[in-house]
């Protein structure tokens, strides 16, 4: 008998009648005969608290101590869950990743799951005992606790599913599923009901907040079949799979777009060799992660404009960057807080011509004004004012029938 994994979320497991609900679910699988591994998240809100704690006291917070006490919040979650599975008459008992343990590499506040051993959970399960298993954390080298990344409940489902060979994956949220758009601002949007893995990493890189893109590129690379679902009402979900498994006749999957997207332009930097490079190098070394880029083809071969967007948490250091760079003259820095990638993403744009123009051509017949452009195989974004991002999503919603 294989194992399924239960993933659930901090809004699944937001109180104690969430939590009620939960364990009504596990045991669910459990009268179905099937040996469950159960891995939550903080109660929702609760990492956030632990956050402006920490900030309160240091604005330069020990990371490894930073790691430590977000990680109390997982503990909290998972000793609930087990509790109440033990009053409703069955084994279970929660299992922190140092008790597994669970090992990690890289840095605090955003390690990497490197192994998991089994023996204990396998001990346990096959004794038919339910493991609650806190995510989001591990131990390092140094036996220190270590997190995973905000969202990283999801990296250690998955990693969970990957090491225990599990036969499903299940992540229980409050959303039914993967949609086209965001259904809470586009009354259109549809839940997609299979998507393969590249599609997914774009639309959760992209602003569809459902998974953390680490996970999906995790069940990427070990081939993990997962699905989204609600743990409010019980409904199908998104299958995450393959692209044979995923493979349907929509040329357009899905439609995101991403707030706090900032556009900075530098105007007349001389048209050298070597420019772009001397602006960007201050920019990777402070890890300001730049995304879309343009230059202008310059009129006359001296000077030219050069555009990118960054996360608007950047932009004061981006500027700052940018004056005191000594390799780099230029006439004007111009910033646009108000601006929106929005993307359409779908594998079914490798095989078909015409989507570019299509999807100008349906913004244009909105009068919204492209400002950059970026593609990639399976994926072409826009940015565009903040204020047209409602109308482009739903003229791109329309243009691409997804409606
Ligand atoms: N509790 C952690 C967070 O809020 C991890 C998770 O939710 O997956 O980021
Ligand atoms: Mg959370």
């Amino acid at each position: 008998m294989k194992i399924v994994v239960l993933k659930f979320g901090g809004t699944s497991v937001g109180n104690v009648e969430r939590i009620k609900k939960v364990a009504k679910i596990i045991v669910a699988y459990k009268k179905k005969n099937r040996k469950v591994i159960v891995v939550s998240s903080a109660m929702s809100g609760t990492t956030n608290d632990l956050i402006k704690k920490s900030q309160k006291l240091s604005s330069n917070f020990d990371q490894a101590e930073y790691d430590t006490l977000l990680a109390t919040g997982e503990q909290i979650a998972c000793a609930l869950i087990a509790g109440r599975l033990n009053d409703l008459g069955y084994k279970s008992r929660s299992f922190l990743s140092w008790q597994i343990p669970i090992i990690t590499d890289g840095p605090h506040k955003a390690a990497r799951i490197d192994s998991i051993n089994k023996k204990q959970i396998l001990l346990f399960i096959n004794s038919g005992g339910i493991p609650v298993v806190t995510g989001f954390q591990g131990i390092n080298n140094n036996f220190r606790i270590t997190t995973l990344g905000r969202g990283g409940t999801d990296v250690s489902a998955i990693m969970m599913a990957k090491f225990f060979n599990a036969e499903e994956c299940v992540i229980y949220t409050d959303v039914e599923g993967v949609y086209t758009t965001d259904p809470r601002n586009h009354k259109k949007a549809k839940k997609i009901s299979k998507i393969s893995y590249d599609e997914m990493l774009e639309m959760a890189s992209l602003g569809a907040k459902v998974m953390q893109p680490t996970s999906v590129q995790d069940a990427k690379l070990n081939n993990i079949d997962f699905t989204v679902r609600s743990s409010f009402i019980k409904k199908s979900g998104t299958l995450i799979t393959n692209p044979k498994k995923a493979f349907s006749n929509q040329i357009i999957t899905g439609i995101t777009a991403t707030k706090n997207e900032s556009k900075i332009t530098i105007v007349g930097v001389k048209d050298r060799p070597g420019v772009a490079a001397s602006i960007f190098k201050p920019l990777s070394l402070n890890s300001i992660n730049v995304d879309m880029v343009v230059q202008n083809i310059s009129l006359n071969g001296k000077e030219t404009d050069l555009t990118f967007t960054i996360k608007s948490e950047d932009v004061k250091k981006t500027e700052k960057l940018i004056k005191l760079n000594k390799k780099i003259s230029f006439r004007k820095l111009n910033c646009d807080n108000n601006v929106s990638k929005v993307s359409i993403i779908g594998v079914g744009m490798i095989a078909t011509p015409g989507i570019t123009y299509r999807m100008f051509q349906a913004l244009a017949s909105k009068k919204i004004n492209i400002m950059v452009i970026s593609t990639s195989e399976i994926k072409i974004s826009v940015l565009i004012s903040n204020m047209f991002i409602k109308k482009a999503i739903t003229a791109l919603h329309k243009e691409f029938k997804l409606d």
